[in-house]
């Protein structure tokens, strides 16, 4: 079995931070490529609140520019001596997002943390742990924090 392509998702929470070094020393092993991948959430999909076209597509843009900075601030230590690495900043349902990108991209190994941000966005989306291991085409590493053993 080889690993050549994993994908590690975030959402910057201190669950995600938690997986992020079995992505890193996976990757490492195996000299995969590394995704970092972060997904929007669709405001107007979810929640059907109705929002101009316009300042979405603009709320958008600067949401996905944060997004994108954010992916390259975090990850520069842990990123040092890697040249295989790529950002990914997607929009939509994390969880349908994750898996779509894993199966369009022949990702061979998805890391995830059991725990994520709470709030609003955990109760308009449930556990996107659980449902990317229902759906995600490849095996799915699921890292838990510690204080939740
Ligand atoms: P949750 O099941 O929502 O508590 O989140 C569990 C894990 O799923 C997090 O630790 C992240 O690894 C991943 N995750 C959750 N939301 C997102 C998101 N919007 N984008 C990328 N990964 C996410």
């Amino acid at each position: 079995m080889e690993f050549k392509k994993i994908l590690f998702a975030t959402d910057f929470s201190e669950g995600s931070s938690n997986a992020l070094p079995y992505a890193v020393s996976i990757a490492k092993q195996y000299g995969a490529k590394l995704y970092f991948v972060h997904v929007m959430y669709d405001v107007v999909k979810t929640s059907g609140w109705y929002v101009p076209h316009v300042s979405m597509d603009e709320l958008y843009r600067d949401m996905e520019k944060n997004a994108k900075a954010q992916l390259e601030k975090s990850f520069i230590e842990e990123m040092r001596g890697f040249k295989d690495v790529e950002n990914v900043v997607l929009q939509g349902t994390p969880y349908e997002e994750i898996s779509r990108f894993a199966e369009e991209n022949k990702i061979d190994l998805v890391i995830i943390g059991t725990h994520g941000r709470k709030g609003l966005d955990r109760m308009l989306f449930g556990s996107t742990a659980e449902q990317v291991v229902r759906f995600s085409p490849c095996p799915v590493l699921t890292v838990r924090l510690p204080k939740h053993t």
